[in-house]
């Protein structure tokens, strides 16, 4: 089994309400996850990166500035991925890898900071925003200049699927590495493309759903915020999948990226 530690870069303000069925009004922190994962062979590897310092640059002008009205962030140098990890002892250039759940600002804001990663995604979150620029990119949630020049020469698509009943109700897994120790999972619905990942006893879900309730207990978010973002219809699947998931995987801890219980009990 790898070792990983769990680790949130800057965050931002939200309604709970947008978020979660039945939530109040009140605006809550949304930390933005990223993972370190320490793999024998490849090293340094990252799950997502939370927000990075480039957010502010990439949403100076319209329509990208609607972003950060709409969503208002908060990220320091001290705290981006790159900072901490130094504090860590590991330099960006030592990171050899960064898995991407999916393509919003707050899963790739330190994509620039590491300049020797190789990316790993599906091709087809890739495809949802490759070259999408203005109203067509936010549409996505995503900002292009957070985006390395060199992405495409860097990144690496998870193709070969293993078919297997091990993680019922998921029929099939992209074992990353060829060795069982990160597997990959397909989740759209809140993203195109969006993959979340199994590692040891943890199960990191990316967006799949914000709130530790909303797996438990099937409480998405409301309509209004499923289908601004995604396939409501998928969303919904892939909830329910998640809820099966935990039922019948109780040895398996869930984490979504931004739930606030989480960070309680692991920053
Ligand atoms: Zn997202």
């Amino acid at each position: 089994m790898i070792e990983h530690k769990m680790m949130w870069a800057g965050y931002c303000l939200q309604k709970e309400a947008n978020s979660i069925k039945g939530g109040g009004n009140r605006e809550i922190r949304f930390h933005a996850l990223f993972v370190l994962l320490e793999h024998p062979q490849y090293g340094h590897i990252l799950f997502d990166t939370g927000y990075g310092s480039y957010f502010y640059e990439a949403t100076e002008v319209f329509p990208y500035s609607v972003y950060a009205r709409v969503t208002p962030v908060f990220i320091n140098e001290e705290d981006t991925a790159k900072s901490q990890l130094l504090k860590l002892g590991i330099k960006p250039e030592d990171v050899s890898y960064i898995i991407i759940s999916h393509f919003h600002a707050d899963h790739i804001g330190g994509l620039r900071d590491f300049p020797e990663a190789k990316f790993v995604c599906l091709e087809s979150a890739y495809q949802a925003i490759n070259k999408r620029t203005g109203i067509m990119a936010l549409r996505e949630g995503f900002l292009p200049k957070l985006l390395p020049d060199d992405f495409s020469d860097r990144v690496m698509f998870l193709r070969e699927k293993t078919f297997s009943d091990e993680f019922c109700p998921f029929t099939y897994y992209y074992d990353v590495f060829g060795d069982k120790s990160i597997l990959a999972f397909a989740l759209s619905g809140h993203a195109s493309g969006q993959i979340g990942i199994l590692s040891g006893k943890r199960f990191f879900v990316a967006d799949a759903c914000y709130h530790s309730d909303a797996y438990r207990k099937m409480l998405p978010p409301p309509l209004m915020v499923r289908m601004l973002l995604g396939s409501n219809r998928e969303y919904l699947r892939m909830l329910s999948i998640l809820h099966a998931f935990y039922q019948k995987h109780p040895d398996i801890e869930i984490i979504p990226s931004h739930c606030n219980e989480v960070v309680r009990k692991y920053a």
